[in-house]
Protein backbone atom coordinates (compact mmCIF):
# COMPACT_ATOMS: atom_id res chain seq x y z
CA UNK A 1 0.00 0.00 0.00
CA UNK A 2 1.20 3.55 -0.91
CA UNK A 3 2.00 6.43 1.76
CA UNK A 4 -1.09 7.90 1.96
CA UNK A 5 -4.24 5.62 0.14
CA UNK A 6 -7.52 7.82 -0.94
CA UNK A 7 -10.25 5.12 -1.36
CA UNK A 8 -13.42 6.44 -2.74
CA UNK A 9 -13.41 9.05 -0.94
CA UNK A 10 -16.75 10.91 -0.47
CA UNK A 11 -18.12 14.63 0.99
CA UNK A 12 -20.94 15.15 1.36
CA UNK A 13 -22.25 18.27 3.40
CA UNK A 14 -24.79 18.17 6.18
CA UNK A 15 -26.35 20.62 3.86
CA UNK A 16 -26.73 17.55 1.43
CA UNK A 17 -24.33 19.18 -1.26
CA UNK A 18 -22.30 16.82 -2.74
CA UNK A 19 -18.78 18.31 -3.02
CA UNK A 20 -16.27 15.63 -3.66
CA UNK A 21 -17.53 12.11 -5.55
CA UNK A 22 -15.32 8.85 -5.44
CA UNK A 23 -11.42 10.26 -5.13
CA UNK A 24 -9.13 7.42 -5.43
CA UNK A 25 -5.42 7.83 -5.51
CA UNK A 26 -2.31 6.15 -4.08
CA UNK A 27 0.64 9.19 -3.00
CA UNK A 28 4.10 7.73 -2.30
CA UNK A 29 6.45 8.92 0.71
CA UNK A 30 8.15 12.50 -0.51
CA UNK A 31 5.77 13.43 -3.01
CA UNK A 32 4.47 16.73 -4.41
CA UNK A 33 0.98 16.62 -5.14
CA UNK A 34 -1.09 19.58 -6.41
CA UNK A 35 -4.97 19.34 -6.81
CA UNK A 36 -5.55 21.99 -8.61
CA UNK A 37 -8.92 23.14 -10.71
CA UNK A 38 -11.68 26.46 -10.93
CA UNK A 39 -12.77 27.74 -7.43
CA UNK A 40 -15.31 25.62 -5.92
CA UNK A 41 -14.20 22.03 -7.56
CA UNK A 42 -14.10 20.39 -4.27
CA UNK A 43 -10.26 20.96 -4.10
CA UNK A 44 -10.10 22.44 -0.19
CA UNK A 45 -12.57 19.91 1.01
CA UNK A 46 -10.45 17.25 -0.03
CA UNK A 47 -7.62 18.55 1.54
CA UNK A 48 -9.34 18.74 4.72
CA UNK A 49 -10.52 15.48 5.14
CA UNK A 50 -7.09 14.77 4.37
CA UNK A 51 -6.13 17.08 7.64
CA UNK A 52 -8.72 15.48 9.76
CA UNK A 53 -10.76 18.93 9.78
CA UNK A 54 -13.96 17.75 7.76
CA UNK A 55 -15.00 14.03 8.38
CA UNK A 56 -14.96 11.47 5.08
CA UNK A 57 -18.79 10.73 4.07
CA UNK A 58 -17.84 7.86 2.76
CA UNK A 59 -15.00 5.89 1.62
CA UNK A 60 -11.43 5.10 3.20
CA UNK A 61 -8.40 6.82 4.05
CA UNK A 62 -4.86 5.27 5.10
CA UNK A 63 -1.94 7.19 6.35
CA UNK A 64 1.25 4.58 5.90
CA UNK A 65 -0.99 1.60 6.11
CA UNK A 66 -3.18 2.56 8.83
CA UNK A 67 -6.59 3.59 8.65
CA UNK A 68 -7.08 7.38 9.31
CA UNK A 69 -10.66 8.21 8.84
CA UNK A 70 -11.12 8.92 12.79
CA UNK A 71 -8.28 10.18 13.84
CA UNK A 72 -8.12 13.54 14.86
CA UNK A 73 -5.84 15.98 13.28
CA UNK A 74 -2.71 15.82 15.55
CA UNK A 75 -2.11 12.23 15.51
CA UNK A 76 -2.00 12.17 11.87
CA UNK A 77 0.99 14.36 11.72
CA UNK A 78 -0.17 16.58 9.44
CA UNK A 79 0.79 20.83 9.39
CA UNK A 80 -0.98 22.77 7.16
CA UNK A 81 -0.25 26.40 5.65
CA UNK A 82 -3.77 27.94 4.84
CA UNK A 83 -4.21 31.23 2.61
CA UNK A 84 -4.51 33.41 5.44
CA UNK A 85 -1.55 33.53 7.01
CA UNK A 86 -3.14 33.28 10.43
CA UNK A 87 -0.08 34.66 12.24
CA UNK A 88 -0.25 35.62 16.01
CA UNK A 89 -0.20 39.29 15.66
CA UNK A 90 1.26 40.36 18.98
CA UNK A 91 4.02 37.81 19.17
CA UNK A 92 7.39 38.12 17.33
CA UNK A 93 8.23 36.06 14.59
CA UNK A 94 10.68 33.87 17.17
CA UNK A 95 7.44 33.50 19.38
CA UNK A 96 4.98 32.41 16.06
CA UNK A 97 7.25 30.10 15.01
CA UNK A 98 8.16 28.90 18.66
CA UNK A 99 5.04 28.58 19.85
CA UNK A 100 3.35 25.29 18.56
CA UNK A 101 6.84 23.72 19.83
CA UNK A 102 6.23 25.43 23.30
CA UNK A 103 2.72 23.72 23.30
CA UNK A 104 4.50 20.84 22.86
CA UNK A 105 6.14 20.94 25.98
CA UNK A 106 9.70 21.56 23.73
CA UNK A 107 12.96 21.90 25.85
CA UNK A 108 13.96 25.99 25.45
CA UNK A 109 17.42 24.86 23.49
CA UNK A 110 15.43 22.58 21.21
CA UNK A 111 13.32 25.15 20.25
CA UNK A 112 15.92 27.83 19.85
CA UNK A 113 17.92 25.66 17.44
CA UNK A 114 14.79 24.64 15.42
CA UNK A 115 14.06 28.41 14.97
CA UNK A 116 17.16 29.33 14.04
CA UNK A 117 17.51 26.58 11.67
CA UNK A 118 13.72 27.52 10.22
CA UNK A 119 14.68 31.13 9.88
CA UNK A 120 17.64 30.48 8.26
CA UNK A 121 15.67 28.06 5.72
CA UNK A 122 13.10 30.74 4.82
CA UNK A 123 15.58 33.82 4.97
CA UNK A 124 14.18 34.88 8.11
CA UNK A 125 16.97 35.55 10.47
CA UNK A 126 17.06 39.17 10.71
CA UNK A 127 13.42 39.72 11.34
CA UNK A 128 13.16 37.27 14.31
CA UNK A 129 12.27 40.46 16.49
CA UNK A 130 9.69 41.97 14.42
CA UNK A 131 5.73 41.75 14.61
CA UNK A 132 3.40 40.20 11.49
CA UNK A 133 2.39 43.84 10.89
CA UNK A 134 6.28 44.91 10.29
CA UNK A 135 6.66 42.17 7.60
CA UNK A 136 5.87 42.19 3.89
CA UNK A 137 3.34 40.18 2.46
CA UNK A 138 5.77 37.46 1.47
CA UNK A 139 7.66 37.88 4.60
CA UNK A 140 4.46 36.84 6.53
CA UNK A 141 4.00 33.81 4.32
CA UNK A 142 7.20 32.72 4.91
CA UNK A 143 6.90 32.58 8.71
CA UNK A 144 3.62 31.08 7.88
CA UNK A 145 5.53 28.37 6.39
CA UNK A 146 7.55 28.26 9.23
CA UNK A 147 5.37 27.64 11.27
CA UNK A 148 4.50 24.54 9.76
CA UNK A 149 7.89 22.76 8.66
CA UNK A 150 9.18 23.47 12.52
CA UNK A 151 7.18 21.07 13.68
CA UNK A 152 8.93 18.49 11.23
CA UNK A 153 5.86 16.51 10.49
CA UNK A 154 5.60 13.86 7.77
CA UNK A 155 3.07 15.61 5.80
CA UNK A 156 2.39 19.06 4.85
CA UNK A 157 -0.82 20.41 3.57
CA UNK A 158 -0.99 23.44 1.76
CA UNK A 159 -3.82 25.51 0.52
CA UNK A 160 -3.27 28.31 -2.18
CA UNK A 161 -0.85 29.72 0.52
CA UNK A 162 0.21 32.06 -2.40
CA UNK A 163 -2.92 33.52 -3.49
CA UNK A 164 -2.55 37.05 -1.12
CA UNK A 165 1.59 37.84 -2.63
CA UNK A 166 1.59 39.83 -5.50
CA UNK A 167 2.75 38.06 -8.82
CA UNK A 168 6.71 38.60 -8.09
CA UNK A 169 6.61 37.38 -4.39
CA UNK A 170 4.58 34.15 -6.34
CA UNK A 171 7.54 33.68 -8.22
CA UNK A 172 9.89 33.63 -5.53
CA UNK A 173 7.94 31.56 -2.88
CA UNK A 174 6.90 28.97 -5.74
CA UNK A 175 10.76 28.12 -5.67
CA UNK A 176 11.52 28.46 -2.31
CA UNK A 177 8.62 25.71 -1.35
CA UNK A 178 9.66 23.68 -4.25
CA UNK A 179 13.29 24.03 -2.15
CA UNK A 180 11.85 23.08 1.70
CA UNK A 181 10.08 20.59 -0.26
CA UNK A 182 13.67 19.02 -1.41
CA UNK A 183 14.87 19.94 2.41
CA UNK A 184 12.61 18.31 4.29
CA UNK A 185 11.37 15.25 1.84
CA UNK A 186 8.04 15.54 3.38
CA UNK A 187 5.28 14.42 1.20
CA UNK A 188 3.13 17.38 0.43
CA UNK A 189 -0.30 18.43 -0.85
CA UNK A 190 -0.94 21.81 -2.21
CA UNK A 191 -3.76 22.93 -3.73
CA UNK A 192 -4.45 26.13 -6.20
CA UNK A 193 -6.41 26.97 -8.79
CA UNK A 194 -3.32 28.31 -10.64
CA UNK A 195 -1.91 25.56 -13.45
CA UNK A 196 1.26 27.69 -13.18
CA UNK A 197 1.87 26.50 -9.77
CA UNK A 198 0.76 23.44 -10.55
CA UNK A 199 2.72 22.68 -13.32
CA UNK A 200 6.37 24.17 -11.69
CA UNK A 201 5.86 22.52 -8.39
CA UNK A 202 4.12 19.11 -8.48
CA UNK A 203 5.57 15.92 -9.75
CA UNK A 204 2.36 14.75 -9.87
CA UNK A 205 -1.02 16.79 -10.18
CA UNK A 206 -4.47 15.77 -10.29
CA UNK A 207 -7.07 18.21 -12.14
CA UNK A 208 -10.31 18.26 -10.53
CA UNK A 209 -13.85 19.61 -11.73
CA UNK A 210 -17.35 19.28 -10.16
CA UNK A 211 -15.88 16.73 -7.19
CA UNK A 212 -14.70 14.43 -9.68
CA UNK A 213 -10.38 14.09 -10.38
CA UNK A 214 -10.25 14.37 -14.15
CA UNK A 215 -6.94 12.80 -14.41
CA UNK A 216 -3.48 12.39 -12.51
CA UNK A 217 -0.71 12.85 -14.09
CA UNK A 218 3.10 14.49 -14.15
CA UNK A 219 3.13 18.15 -15.39
CA UNK A 220 4.61 16.08 -18.72
CA UNK A 221 1.53 13.79 -18.89
CA UNK A 222 -0.94 16.19 -18.63
CA UNK A 223 0.14 18.87 -21.00
CA UNK A 224 0.88 16.33 -23.70
CA UNK A 225 -1.48 13.71 -23.27
CA UNK A 226 -4.70 14.84 -21.95
CA UNK A 227 -7.37 13.03 -21.79
CA UNK A 228 -10.62 15.38 -22.43
CA UNK A 229 -10.99 19.07 -23.24
CA UNK A 230 -11.06 19.72 -19.84
CA UNK A 231 -7.34 19.27 -18.79
CA UNK A 232 -6.27 20.03 -22.44
CA UNK A 233 -7.79 23.54 -21.70
CA UNK A 234 -6.71 24.23 -18.07
CA UNK A 235 -3.23 23.31 -18.57
CA UNK A 236 -1.27 25.45 -20.95
CA UNK A 237 -1.39 29.16 -21.04
CA UNK A 238 -3.10 30.89 -23.16
CA UNK A 239 -5.34 27.71 -23.27
CA UNK A 240 -5.78 25.25 -26.19
CA UNK A 241 -7.48 26.55 -29.09
CA UNK A 242 -10.30 24.65 -29.90
CA UNK A 243 -12.43 24.55 -33.32
CA UNK A 244 -15.49 22.52 -34.19
CA UNK A 245 -15.30 20.61 -36.92
CA UNK A 246 -16.54 17.23 -38.96
CA UNK A 247 -14.29 14.27 -39.85
CA UNK A 248 -15.40 13.75 -44.01
CA UNK A 249 -13.52 11.27 -45.78
CA UNK A 250 -10.41 11.70 -43.69
CA UNK A 251 -10.52 15.19 -43.86
CA UNK A 252 -11.65 17.78 -41.19
CA UNK A 253 -14.30 19.91 -42.17
CA UNK A 254 -13.99 22.67 -40.66
CA UNK A 255 -16.95 25.44 -40.43
CA UNK A 256 -16.50 27.38 -43.84
CA UNK A 257 -14.32 24.35 -45.10
CA UNK A 258 -11.85 26.34 -46.81
CA UNK A 259 -9.18 24.74 -45.63
CA UNK A 260 -8.28 21.29 -46.00
CA UNK A 261 -6.51 19.16 -43.03
CA UNK A 262 -6.36 15.94 -43.80
CA UNK A 263 -6.03 14.03 -40.39
CA UNK A 264 -3.12 12.21 -40.07
CA UNK A 265 -4.34 9.22 -38.11
CA UNK A 266 -4.99 5.64 -38.17
CA UNK A 267 -7.57 4.69 -40.55
CA UNK A 268 -9.67 2.92 -38.27
CA UNK A 269 -9.68 5.61 -36.40
CA UNK A 270 -10.95 7.84 -39.27
CA UNK A 271 -13.76 4.97 -40.13
CA UNK A 272 -14.86 5.33 -36.28
CA UNK A 273 -15.75 9.41 -36.22
CA UNK A 274 -16.43 9.28 -40.19
CA UNK A 275 -19.31 11.92 -40.51
CA UNK A 276 -18.93 12.79 -36.81
CA UNK A 277 -18.71 16.29 -34.98
CA UNK A 278 -15.30 16.58 -33.44
CA UNK A 279 -13.17 19.18 -31.58
CA UNK A 280 -9.78 19.72 -33.09
CA UNK A 281 -7.60 21.16 -30.96
CA UNK A 282 -3.78 22.82 -30.83
CA UNK A 283 -2.24 24.57 -28.46
CA UNK A 284 -0.93 28.47 -29.08
CA UNK A 285 2.60 27.28 -28.81
CA UNK A 286 2.40 24.61 -31.12
CA UNK A 287 2.16 26.96 -34.46
CA UNK A 288 5.31 28.13 -36.70
CA UNK A 289 5.06 31.44 -38.78
CA UNK A 290 5.52 31.10 -42.02
CA UNK A 291 7.79 33.37 -44.18
CA UNK A 292 6.71 32.14 -47.29
CA UNK A 293 8.78 30.27 -49.26
CA UNK A 294 8.46 26.82 -47.57
CA UNK A 295 7.00 23.64 -48.39
CA UNK A 296 4.58 21.86 -46.08
CA UNK A 297 6.47 18.86 -44.62
CA UNK A 298 4.59 16.84 -41.44
CA UNK A 299 2.52 19.96 -40.93
CA UNK A 300 -1.09 21.84 -41.57
CA UNK A 301 -0.20 25.11 -43.40
CA UNK A 302 -3.22 27.66 -42.33
CA UNK A 303 -4.02 31.47 -44.04
CA UNK A 304 -4.87 33.70 -40.85
CA UNK A 305 -6.33 37.66 -40.73
CA UNK A 306 -4.89 39.21 -37.22
CA UNK A 307 -6.92 40.52 -35.08
CA UNK A 308 -5.16 41.59 -32.15
CA UNK A 309 -1.87 41.79 -31.21
CA UNK A 310 -0.38 41.32 -27.74
CA UNK A 311 3.32 41.87 -26.94
CA UNK A 312 4.28 40.47 -24.12
CA UNK A 313 8.26 40.69 -24.20
CA UNK A 314 9.41 36.95 -23.97
CA UNK A 315 6.70 36.16 -26.66
CA UNK A 316 3.69 37.46 -28.43
CA UNK A 317 -0.16 36.55 -28.29
CA UNK A 318 -1.33 36.75 -31.74
CA UNK A 319 -5.58 36.50 -31.94
CA UNK A 320 -5.94 35.71 -34.59
CA UNK A 321 -9.19 34.70 -37.67
CA UNK A 322 -9.50 31.88 -40.01
CA UNK A 323 -11.83 30.00 -42.06
CA UNK A 324 -14.41 31.80 -39.50
CA UNK A 325 -13.03 30.57 -36.03
CA UNK A 326 -10.67 32.70 -33.57
CA UNK A 327 -7.81 31.09 -32.27
CA UNK A 328 -4.68 32.55 -30.57
CA UNK A 329 -0.94 31.82 -31.47
CA UNK A 330 1.84 31.89 -29.48
CA UNK A 331 5.09 33.59 -31.62
CA UNK A 332 8.28 34.85 -31.42
CA UNK A 333 7.96 38.74 -30.93
CA UNK A 334 10.74 39.16 -33.43
CA UNK A 335 8.11 37.21 -35.89
CA UNK A 336 4.90 39.61 -34.35
CA UNK A 337 2.68 40.25 -37.48
CA UNK A 338 0.47 43.64 -37.80
CA UNK A 339 -3.32 43.98 -36.85
CA UNK A 340 -5.42 43.92 -40.02
CA UNK A 341 -3.00 41.57 -42.40
CA UNK A 342 -2.61 37.97 -43.27
CA UNK A 343 -0.46 35.24 -42.89
CA UNK A 344 0.42 32.11 -42.79
CA UNK A 345 1.24 29.75 -40.32
CA UNK A 346 1.80 25.73 -39.56
CA UNK A 347 0.70 23.09 -37.35
CA UNK A 348 2.73 20.37 -37.04
CA UNK A 349 0.99 17.07 -37.29
CA UNK A 350 1.91 15.90 -34.05
CA UNK A 351 0.70 18.61 -32.16
CA UNK A 352 -2.83 17.96 -33.10
CA UNK A 353 -5.51 16.80 -30.77
CA UNK A 354 -9.09 15.91 -31.43
CA UNK A 355 -12.06 15.53 -29.03
CA UNK A 356 -15.62 13.85 -29.33
CA UNK A 357 -17.52 16.59 -29.53
CA UNK A 358 -19.97 14.80 -27.34
CA UNK A 359 -18.55 13.18 -24.84
CA UNK A 360 -15.06 15.76 -24.46
CA UNK A 361 -12.80 12.83 -24.38
CA UNK A 362 -9.84 12.75 -26.29
CA UNK A 363 -9.88 10.63 -29.11
CA UNK A 364 -6.78 9.04 -29.57
CA UNK A 365 -5.42 9.63 -33.64
CA UNK A 366 -3.26 6.18 -33.38
CA UNK A 367 -4.36 3.16 -31.85
CA UNK A 368 -1.67 1.86 -29.22
P1 LIG B 1 -12.26 24.56 -3.91
O1 LIG B 1 -11.26 24.38 -2.82
O2 LIG B 1 -11.96 23.70 -5.10
O3 LIG B 1 -12.46 25.99 -4.31
P2 LIG B 1 -14.16 23.64 -1.95
O4 LIG B 1 -13.65 22.30 -1.62
O5 LIG B 1 -13.89 24.75 -0.99
O6 LIG B 1 -13.68 24.04 -3.41
O7 LIG B 1 -15.73 23.56 -2.16
C1 LIG B 1 -16.32 22.58 -2.99
C2 LIG B 1 -17.81 22.82 -3.03
O8 LIG B 1 -18.37 22.52 -1.75
C3 LIG B 1 -18.20 24.25 -3.34
O9 LIG B 1 -19.31 24.22 -4.20
C4 LIG B 1 -18.57 24.82 -2.00
O10 LIG B 1 -19.53 25.83 -2.13
C5 LIG B 1 -19.10 23.61 -1.28
N1 LIG B 1 -18.91 23.72 0.18
C6 LIG B 1 -17.76 23.99 0.82
N2 LIG B 1 -17.94 24.00 2.16
C7 LIG B 1 -19.25 23.69 2.36
C8 LIG B 1 -20.07 23.54 3.53
N3 LIG B 1 -19.57 23.67 4.76
N4 LIG B 1 -21.38 23.24 3.33
C9 LIG B 1 -21.89 23.07 2.09
N5 LIG B 1 -21.17 23.20 0.97
C10 LIG B 1 -19.86 23.52 1.08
Amino acid sequence: MAYLTLRGINKIYPNGFHAVHDFNMEIEKGEFIVFVGSSGCGKSTTLRMIAGLENISKGEFYIDGEKANDKGPRERGVAMVFQSYALYPHMTVYDNLAFGLTLQGVDDDVIEQRVQSTAKILGLTDYLDRLPRELSGGQRQRVAVGRAIIRKVDIFLMDEPLSNLDAKQRVTMRSEITQIHRETGATTIYVTHDQTEAMTMADRIVVMKDGYIQQIGTPYELYFNPVNMFVAGFIGEPPMNFIESTIRKGKLDLKENKIDLSLVADQSVLDRYEGKEVIFGFRPEAVKVLTGGETAGREYFVHCFVNLVELLGDNTNVYVNFDGVNSILKVDPHQSPDVGSGFEFAIPFDSVYLFDKNTEKRIKLREE
